[in-house]
């Protein structure tokens, strides 16, 4: 069967223009072949909740400290400027230490850290369908809905994750409340910085893109 051709999308756009304006817009543009109602969706929502408050707040955030605050700093600026005082933290136990160590600093600088951890609950991951050999890296199962639950219940104002598995963490924004940011995200092999394996794509990792 002939491959389906590769539809071309922002990742194959060589202009950007949608930020410089003074290039041009491929053919295949989403800014140019844009469907007005979406937009205008899209803009009525930052209108809804908290939206523009959080809106408002990144944009500072990103402005004030460009290229200057590390996120941990920005996090804090973040919660700041939107008024976040009890700060959720749905930490991996694989990363306590980096949590205890985050938890130290939003004492030190006037928040209420409150960490669930990912084993929370205590169950096995048998006990809900998940095949039995996968206990074999350790039986309880993580509980990332259970997390967002336990935040939930406190009524944390911002959340932030440290280290969920990937699926997981897609499962603790899903049932998060409160407004939810990630400080690390985990790869076990870069040392948490998934980042790395995209700038040796060429090199140490070639074998991901073998037909290249
Ligand atoms: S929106 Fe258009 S101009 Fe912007 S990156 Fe995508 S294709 Fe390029």
């Amino acid at each position: 069967m002939e491959k389906e051709k590769n539809i071309l999308t922002c990742v194959d756009c060589g202009t950007q223009n949608c930020k410089f304006k003074v290039r041009s817009y491929p053919e295949f543009c989403p800014t140019t072949n844009l469907d007005e109602g979406d937009l205008e969706w899209a803009l009525e929502r930052y209108d809804e909740g908290n939206n523009h408050k959080i809106m408002t707040a990144s944009a500072e955030v990103e402005y004030e400290g460009y290229g200057h605050l590390t996120r941990v700093e920005e996090i804090m600026e973040f919660a700041r400027k939107t008024g976040a005082k009890k700060i959720g933290i749905a930490n991996c136990i694989g990363l306590i230490k980096e949590a205890r160590t985050f938890a130290k600093i939003l004492r030190a600088n006037d928040f209420e850290p409150y960490s669930v951890i990912c084993k929370v609950g205590a169950v096995d991951k048998s006990s809900i369908g998940i095949a039995k050999e996968c206990e074999n890296i350790g039986a309880a199962m993580c509980n990332p809905i259970l997390q967002a639950r336990l935040l939930n219940k406190i009524k944390t104002d911002l959340n932030v994750v440290i280290g969920l598995c990937v699926g997981h963490d897609s499962l603790f924004y899903k049932y998060s409340d409160a407004y939810a940011t990630t400080l690390v995200t985990k790869d076990r092999v870069t040392g948490h910085n998934p980042a790395a394996v995209l700038y040796t794509a060429t090199s140490y990792y070639k074998k991901l893109t073998p037909k290249d």
